[in-house]
């Protein structure tokens, strides 16, 4: 679109916030509209008593992504953050009681798997990642960084038929993990990060083996002061590029005349009036509540309901006395039967169409060894988290019942102890954070990490594309192109103002 075009972002997660701060820098005049009293979303900081918490993100990967951002917009990334990267990545234990240490730079990882679960482990995993940068050559550019066009993005990803079996479109996670991993602990490790995207690995697409080749290939990274700290320099940088910020300012619905979107109503009654509007609340949101249903949306709102929502996270907060040595950053629990977890969460299996809390779960634990997380030096905080169904209590679980987040908190302190973490004696204090809280904080439907799941063939193809079908209508974030996860937001934001275009 050609001129200054007045832009309503609509939330100020990290995707409206990347968003807001590109559009600003293209020389449109942005407003961007938070219903919550602070920036940042998913992305939130919870302190108290001198401890302090990220309580939704804990691991940066792709930081080019974050560059591009930052240099696109005014000045470098490392100007605004301190960004670490870490090494160990992270520590695992297996349910045999395995323990792994994946260190924080590729060329070192297939050693230190040949170290800790036997001579060969190194090369199966190394043959994995092999495949999946080719994978991750062949869909980078025409997929994650491209609008999504329908049978038009398949064609060009379809163009070659070796691509085409490079990414096998038609194989799961788990089958190709059963291709190259003979370990079965490998394959537990591979089928970890399906759950990066919120999804079953028996389900997920081979594809997502680009995600630990991206980890261990650009490095697993930390913010100093906390990972929140990107959404407020994201801010900052669109507050310098003109963009303004109102927080506490919920929108209510986003107005059309004809075909094309002309303001947004505010919930205390007012009004906004826009040329385009950018949504960076979830797309289920979008598309069931703010944006009046019509014909236009008909096939977008039907694909949302085909999909199927990503899990959710059971957050404890943990304030803790003194300090475990040889801990690192990141700290995976694994449960002897993962395939329990994800018939849990999603309800398979024999738990015919039923989710409900883990009972044995995948426990994840961050503890950064930060001064500004604790009161000094021998306390710590800990943020720890599960897997769990998301909140539903037509037909799932419902996280609000009167006792069930203490008693789940009890559970999980457990696993923890089972597994060899047990620190229950060292507790100050626990605050629970349940897929419940996470839905009333942040709008997310149901409380979904990543909005629609990568579950089944299609799935990427069901989630929503960044150009709504009304005009001036763009979505960014977790929910909608590219997916969920913080590198796949900012690349929404650049997808979006590539969209909307210079003024
Ligand atoms: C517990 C947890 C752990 C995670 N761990 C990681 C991780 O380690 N690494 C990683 O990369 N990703 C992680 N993620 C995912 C990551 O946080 C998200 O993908 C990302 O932050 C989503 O950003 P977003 O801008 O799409 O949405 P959000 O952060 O959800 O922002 C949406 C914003 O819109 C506002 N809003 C909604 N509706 C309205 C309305 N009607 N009016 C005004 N404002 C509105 C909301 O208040 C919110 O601020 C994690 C998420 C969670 C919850």
């Amino acid at each position: 679109m050609g001129g200054v075009a007045r832009v309503v972002v609509v939330g100020a997660g990290l995707g409206g916030l990347a968003a807001a701060a590109r559009l600003s820098a293209l020389g449109h005049r942005v407003t961007v509209l938070e219903q919550s009293d602070a920036v940042g979303g998913k992305l939130g900081w919870y302190t108290r008593d001198g401890h302090a918490f990220d309580t939704g993100p804990s691991l940066v990967t792709l930081p080019q992504v974050h560059r591009d951002l930052f240099d696109a917009t005014g000045g470098p990334l490392e100007d605004a953050v301190d960004l670490e990267r870490l090494d160990p990545a992270v520590g695992y234990r297996f349910g045999d009681g395995t323990r792994l240490a994946v260190p924080g730079h590729l060329d070192a990882v297939p050693a230190a798997l040949d170290a800790a679960l036997g001579e060969g482990a190194g090369a199966q995993w190394r043959a994995l990642l092999d495949r999946a940068e080719a994978m991750w050559a062949i869909t980078e550019q025409p997929f994650l960084r491209s609008p999504l066009r329908g049978a038009a993005t398949l064609a060009r990803l379809a163009r070659d038929p070796v691509d085409v079996g490079t990414v096998a479109p038609w194989q799961t996670l788990r089958g190709l993990g059963a291709r190259y991993l003979r370990d079965p602990r490998l394959r537990v490790l591979l089928d970890r990060y399906a759950t990066y995207s919120g999804s079953d690995p028996r389900r997920a697409p081979a594809v997502l083996a680009t995600v630990p080749y991206v980890e261990q290939a650009f490095g697993s990274w930390y913010v100093r002061g906390g990972l929140h700290r990107l959404a407020e320099a994201v801010a900052e940088r669109a507050r310098e590029r003109g963009a303004e910020i109102r927080t506490g300012t919920p929108v209510r619905r986003v107005l059309r005349d004809g075909g094309r979107v002309s303001a947004v109503e505010l919930a205390d009654g007012g009004e906004m009036t826009a040329d385009v509007v950018v949504s960076g609340a979830d797309a289920t949101a979008l598309y069931a509540g703010l944006l009046p249903p019509s014909r236009r949306t008909r096939a977008v709102r039907r694909g949302l309901t085909r999909a199927t929502p990503s899990l959710s996270g059971f957050v404890l907060l943990l304030a803790l006395r003194g300090r475990t040595p040889g801990l690192a950053h990141h700290t995976v629990l694994f449960p002897e039967d993962y395939d329990a977890e994800f018939d849990a969460v999603f309800g398979t299996g024999r738990h015919r169409g039923v989710p409900r809390p883990v009972p044995d779960p995948t426990v994840y634990v961050s503890a950064p060894d930060d001064a500004v997380t604790r009161p000094d030096d021998d306390s710590e905080s800990w943020f720890v988290l599960v897997n769990a169904p998301r909140q539903d209590p037509d037909g799932g679980v419902d996280w609000d019942t009167p006792g069930l987040a203490d008693r789940y908190a009890t559970r999980v302190l457990e696993v923890m102890a089972e597994r060899g973490l047990d620190v229950r004696d060292r507790v100050r204090w626990c605050v629970t954070r349940t897929p419940a809280d996470l839905a009333r904080e942040t709008g997310s439907v149901g409380g979904s990490i990543y909005g629609t799941s990568s579950n089944g063939a299609r799935a990427a193809f069901l989630r929503p594309g960044n150009a709504a079908p009304v005009r001036g209508l763009y979505l960014v974030g977790g929910s909608s192109h590219p997916g969920g996860g913080l590198p796949l937001v900012v690349l929404s934001a650049e997808i979006v103002a590539g969209l909307v275009g210079p003024a």
